[in-house]
């Protein structure tokens, strides 16, 4: 069994790419092109040059000593909160920056939520001396100032999406706007396993490097490469699918997913897409996502900015619709308490997106033997805010 997407972009029955006419040739050339170039050793050979020297990679992996034995079991991290920017989406906005150039696009384009896709687009475009337009919300542009004035600093223009209910989604859609208006000079960099075919592909293949790095550095530590299991939060799921991928088709390595649960599955404040979505199209793609019978999406709800999404990417809705990854779903509250936990025993400040995956640490019993890879994707200090005043409130 192999869970790569077939020609089409499907993993089982999720996937492909529902997009509007204007759009197929952008698509299209995207969908020709992509594995040419990034299967090209002067395009690897960049690529990984500048994953070392400017992203900083290999990231540590670190065998957390305090929360293995308090769990009884063999506990890694994957440093990936060590990346330049503070997280693992710089893994893509590198990769996808190489490929535009090669396509010879002189433009980029970015969507964002809470900002932390921005940044990493932003900050790629400065490295290449490339023009940045980042799409956001009129509400998040209020919410997130500190990654406004980021990327503004990066010298991006931040143009706010005022339709709609002016988030994330309206954002999605004024820069699909902008991108089937310039469709020959501008290349749309999506910021994590989602959209149409080839996107989610794509960005798994960048994302890749995390796993690859893992069966090596595993090798090297404890004598074999793989682990027994490798814990994700999924947000689109780009931090997961580059954790698992090297891993998919290995067969003894338990696959688990971290979904936010926010209030609580029953409370409809809620972004745990597999326990509560059904099969349909968003943002370009059949998967599964959060909407009504008559299908009008759900408004998600997560503490962390980066999990707040009604969908999850098609490779994601597969790996759940084929049980190859256990999935677990975790509240607001749990992660706060996670997310505190390993700043008080290994003297690391995780990502609230991250403290999701650690908080299955809680949640399932793990043997002594078993080796536990969680994907560290991004480190706290965006989230400080949120941390002091949930703990605030809970006093
Ligand atoms: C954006 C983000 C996520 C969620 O995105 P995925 O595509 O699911 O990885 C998770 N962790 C951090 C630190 C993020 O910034």
């Amino acid at each position: 069994m192999t869970y790569q997407p077939d020609d089409h972009g499907y993993y089982g029955q999720f996937g492909g790419a529902y997009i509007p006419e204007m759009l197929h040739p952008n698509i299209e050339e995207l969908r020709l092109r992509y594995r040419e170039i990034m299967d090209d050793p002067g395009f690897q050979a960049e690529f990984q040059q500048l994953l070392r020297d400017y992203v900083g990679r290999p990231t540590p992996l670190y065998q957390a000593r305090r929360l293995s034995a308090e769990y009884g079991t063999r506990v890694y991290l994957k440093r990936e909160d060590l990346c330049h920017t503070g997280a693992h989406k710089i893994n893509n906005t590198l990769g996808q920056i190489l490929l535009a150039q090669r396509l010879g696009k002189q433009k980029i384009i970015a969507e964002t939520g809470a900002g932390q896709h921005g940044v990493a687009t932003a900050t790629v475009c400065a490295l290449m001396g490339v023009e940045c337009i980042v799409y956001m919300g009129e509400i998040d542009i209020e919410r997130q100032r500190p990654n406004v004035e980021r990327m503004r600093m990066l010298g991006a223009t931040v143009v706010p999406a005022r339709s709609g209910s002016r988030t994330l989604k309206d954002a999605t859609n004024e820069a699909m706007r902008h991108w089937i208006n310039h469709p020959t000079d501008t290349h749309y960099i999506i910021g994590s396993v989602v959209g149409p075919h080839p996107y989610p592909d794509m960005v798994a293949r960048f994302q890749s490097v995390i796993s690859a790095e893992i069966r090596q550095q595993l090798l090297a530590q404890v004598g074999r490469e793989l682990p027994d299991y490798v814990i994700a939060c999924v947000g689109g799921g780009s931090n997961a699918a580059g954790a698992y991928y090297h891993f998919l088709d290995e067969s003894s390595v338990t696959l688990i997913a971290a979904e936010a649960a926010g209030l609580g599955l029953q409370s409809g404040k809620s972004a745990a897409t597999t326990a509560l979505g059904t099969p349909g199209v968003l943002h370009g793609s059949r998967t599964i996502l959060m909407q009504t019978p008559d299908g009008q999406v759900v408004e998600p709800h997560s503490i962390s900015a980066g999990l707040d999404y009604p969908g999850i990417g098609p490779m994601h809705a597969h790996l759940y619709d084929s049980a190859r990854a256990e999935f677990h779903y975790v509240t607001d509250a749990e992660a706060m308490q996670a997310g505190y936990h390993l700043s008080e025993v290994e003297g690391i400040i995780p990502a609230i997106e991250t403290a999701h995956a650690l908080a299955v640490l809680e949640k399932r019993p793990f043997q002594p033997d078993d080796i536990v890879v969680i994907s560290l994707s991004g480190r706290g200090d965006k989230d400080l805010a949120t941390y002091i005043k949930y703990q605030e409130r809970a006093k």
